[in-house]
């Protein structure tokens, strides 16, 4: 019998609740595994923030075992040297592992949209109004050709 009981967990807009009450056997650590989830979470939210959907959206859950034997090889070679990493710690790796098999599962069930490269990269071209220089990245802030902050137009539409 599985010990996350799918039937509990409230499905509403905001939130979610695990019920941790001993089914599994040990309510301790039923306890660690909900405070961890919550941990891998508010990483996911972070990471989303900073990459955006489409480097999932691109390759989907087939990428993400690329992804996540990068995880991988970086563990081995950790703890096969013994060396202290001098980015990510320990942890932090593995709750990307966690987070990867959690998204991984998204992009399996249909959750997760699906990307074009061609498509998200022309949604990012821009035109300055001032001067009329293409800018790739540039569809908030200044113009790197003229400096001004005017209102940008996006190509193709
Ligand atoms: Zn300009």
């Amino acid at each position: 019998m599985s010990s996350v009981d799918m039937t509990n967990i409230s499905r509403c807009p905001t939130e979610v609740t695990l019920i941790v009450n001993g089914s599994s056997g040990s309510l301790d650590l039923e306890l660690e595994w909900a405070y961890i989830a919550k941990e891998i979470f508010a990483l996911f939210k972070e990471k989303q923030h900073d990459y955006g959907p489409h480097n999932i959206g691109l390759g989907q859950d087939p990428a993400i075992v690329v992804r996540m034997t990068d995880k991988f090889m970086r563990l081995h070679n950790l703890y096969n040297s013994g060396e202290t990493p001098n980015n990510e710690s320990l942890d932090d790796t593995w709750k990307d592992v966690a987070d990867y098999a959690i998204i991984a599962l998204m992009c399996r069930r249909g959750h997760w949209p699906k990307s074009n490269l061609k498509e998200v990269l022309n949604t990012t071209i821009t035109v300055c109004s001032d001067c009329g220089t293409e800018l790739l990245y540039e569809n908030k802030g200044s113009c790197h050709q003229c400096g001004c902050d005017s209102p940008k137009e996006v190509l193709g539409e």
